[in-house]
């Protein structure tokens, strides 16, 4: 018996959506990419896919959608997916899951109650390097681990207003992948013991931070910072009683005591997609709260430094 297809209505034409879900909808024979929508849906729209104004408009148009995927900013999510979810579609959520802790578990029990899947995509942990980190830290012991995110805001996110807006997580839109990745490749549960952020003085969200986390009595220092210029640095290295592990490249890249890994090939979507399509097989919520946890954490008790005006 071979499965069947999944139709996918796709909220929110993007950068993501386009670079990324588009593609791997293509290449994944379980999917069907049958509408998009978005508010400028004559421009922001896929070449010969329906294309429509609204989730409500999809929806109504398009019944026999098996699921969405929701490619928007994490502000506008919580309605969607809960709109998505009433209408019985499964719910795919890009990263971060959420704006807030609360809407995404009011979002894990409407998705329980209909036996639908909501998956929350962090692709960063489908990228080469995380599992085969995460089997190598197993039964070692750690001795400190340091987590540096730094990157320039002003090449990664041009004309995005929506990041520097309450709820658009500033630095932390780049940084939670970082503690995504840290979340399954660190033994043990990563809690928050203090945070300074960084704010501009023009805008709501952090360009940088400074987090001390705990995992049990070992400290995890981590820097996320949006002013990088130059070389961009994505990495985790993690001092054992084994040598280092040194991973970087965001997860694309790793080196364990000082060898170069054998990591298979980069495919981050291909392994988001084959993923939704088996919790949607099995009508089950895959939904990883715990590096958006943090992130509200490092907001509650956090040190706030002002920085010059970012324009
Ligand atoms: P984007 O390029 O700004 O696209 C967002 C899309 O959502 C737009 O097409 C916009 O189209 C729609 N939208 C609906 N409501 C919106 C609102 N209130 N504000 C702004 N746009 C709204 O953003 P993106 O980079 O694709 O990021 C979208 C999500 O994917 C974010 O959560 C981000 O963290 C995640 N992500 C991004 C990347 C990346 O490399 N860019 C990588 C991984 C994950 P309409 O206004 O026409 O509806």
């Amino acid at each position: 018996m071979t499965a069947e297809s999944i139709a996918v209505g796709l909220l929110g034409v993007g950068k993501i959506a386009r670079d990324q879900h588009v593609p791997a909808l293509s290449r994944n024979p379980r999917y069907v990419l049958a509408a998009t929508a978005s508010h400028d849906h004559g421009v922001n729209r896929i070449d010969k896919i329906p294309s429509y104004p609204s989730l409500a408009a999809m929806l109504e148009a398009v019944p026999n959608l098996g699921a969405v995927a929701l490619c928007v900013p994490p502000a506008p999510r919580y309605a969607l997916a809960r709109a998505a979810l009433l209408a019985g579609k499964h719910v795919l959520l890009e990263k971060p899951p959420g704006a807030s802790t609360s809407e995404v578990h009011h979002l894990i029990e409407l998705a329980r109650e209909r036996s639908l899947c909501l998956f929350a995509a962090w692709h960063s942990q489908f990228a080469p390097a995380p599992a085969v980190a995460k089997a190598w830290l197993a039964g070692r012991k750690i001795r400190s681990a340091r987590i540096i995110w730094k990157e320039d805001v002003n090449f990664w996110h041009p004309g995005q207003e929506w990041i520097w807006e309450p709820g658009g997580f500033g630095v932390f839109d780049p940084g939670i992948n970082a503690l995504s990745i840290a979340s399954v490749i660190l033994p043990g549960d990563l809690s928050v013991a203090s945070a300074t952020l960084i704010f501009p003085e023009n805008r709501q969200t952090p360009i940088a931070a400074r987090l001390s986390l705990r995992l049990d009595d070992v400290v995890v220092e981590a820097e996320f910072d949006w002013r990088q210029t130059g070389p961009q640095t994505w990495d985790i290295t993690v001092e054992t009683d084994a040598g280092q592990l040194h991973l970087s490249k965001g997860g694309g890249a790793l080196t364990l005591a000082g060898k170069a890994a054998i990591l298979p090939p980069e495919a981050e979507y291909d392994g988001v997609y084959e993923r939704f399509a088996t919790l949607i097989d099995q009508r089950r919520i895959g939904v990883d709260a715990r590096p958006l946890h943090l992130v509200a954490d490092a907001h509650l008790i956090a040190a706030r430094e002002i920085a010059k005006a970012f324009y």
